[in-house]
């Protein structure tokens, strides 16, 4: 495969040749990773895309939305990149947006590209396979890119952590049902966007949105951030309505953010956390190919589990015969 000329192919925007790299980067053979950390490497950060994290149960609507949004984006002229992380991809066997009925009108929109979650076990490899995805559709010239999400284990922190705006979708619901949403969680959340405002639906949506303003108002204010956010409104996926405002509003606080140096701060922070990330990954990967270190690892934990050994003096043999 000859990575300068599907670096080239991948620069003018062309899908397949995004596709291909994609499919590349998440590609477990030693080989590909070598090609595919060859093509990261050559192609730089020429644009800054829009990276916007969405997150919500199954069944709140993430992708009505993605479907209303993405096509609302489209239509503005802008090129959107739809990427999923669904740690429970593997284990269902299917992706959460491996069905093709899911978005069809944003799937056929030239504009567009679509993006299943990559299938693995392990969250740290979803992770990184997810954010050289995010570089490829950077490369691309995509200028937004939806990284979905559900509202399960770590997968939010992950996804706030290589994102510049993390939205938040929630369901009408009764006032009891506020705290069923993590502190940790609402903590990430810039905008909350409270779904389904429109039929029998919409009063509620309505009190929800209201109950979740104020829950924002007591959380810890954030220096970086205008007044009012994070904040909170209702939109409707369904009946396309909202999603203008809330479109506006994510643009808001990314200008601001812009203006004021926090965009970069928060990029080159992510970068750095990545890059020590995947240092950890490496190290372990080397561990586990080399035989001797393999079991060396399996004895020491073997000492730890009986009680031989405390855990920081094995860590500390490991760790002395790593530089060896
Ligand atoms: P996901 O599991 O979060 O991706 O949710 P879906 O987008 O598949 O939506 C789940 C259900 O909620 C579907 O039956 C949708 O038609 C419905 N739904 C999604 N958005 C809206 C909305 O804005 N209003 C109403 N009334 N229903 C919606």
């Amino acid at each position: 495969m000859d990575i300068t000329d599907l670096a080239k192919r991948l620069k003018t925007g062309e899908r397949r040749a995004l596709a291909r790299a994609i499919t590349l980067v998440e590609s477990g053979r030693e080989d590909h990773r070598q090609k595919a950390t060859e093509l990261l490497d050559t192609l730089g950060q020429e644009k800054q895309a829009l990276r916007i994290g969405l997150s919500g149960t199954p069944g709140v609507g993430k992708s009505t939305f993605i479907e209303s949004f993405g096509c609302l984006l489209t239509g503005l002229g802008l090129k959107v990149a739809v990427l999923a992380v669904d740690p429970s991809s593997a284990r269902s066997g299917g992706s959460i947006l491996g069905d093709k009925t899911r978005m069809e009108r944003l799937s056929r929109d030239p504009n567009a590209f679509i993006r299943p979650s990559p299938s693995q076990s392990a969250l740290g490899g979803v992770a990184r396979r997810t954010r050289d995805a995010v570089a490829l559709c950077e490369a691309a010239g995509f200028d937004v890119i939806l990284i979905e999400t559900v509202g399960v284990g770590q997968s939010e922190t992950m996804v706030a952590d290589m994102t510049d705006l993390f939205i938040l979708l929630l369901a009408p619901a009764g006032g009891d049902e506020l705290q069923g949403v993590k502190r940790g969680i609402m903590e990430m959340a810039d905008v909350i966007l409270v779904n389904k405002a429109d039929g029998d639906l919409k009063a509620t949506a309505t009190r929800t949105c209201a109950d979740y303003a104020g829950a924002l108002r007591l959380l810890r204010k954030r220096p970086q951030d205008p007044e009012d956010f994070p904040k909170a409104m209702t939109v409707s996926a369904l009946e396309e309505e909202g999603l203008q405002k809330a479109w506006e509003e994510m643009q808001a606080l990314a200008d601001w953010r812009r203006e004021n140096g926090h965009f970069d701060t928060r990029r080159a922070d992510q970068s750095r956390k990545w890059f020590e990330e995947e240092v950890r990954l490496g190290l372990l990967a080397r561990l586990e190919r080399d035989p001797e270190m393999r079991a060396r690892l399996a004895a020491l934990g073997d000492r730890v589990a009986d009680g031989e050994a405390s855990v920081a003096g094995a860590a500390a043999d490991m760790l002395a015969a790593l530089k060896g």
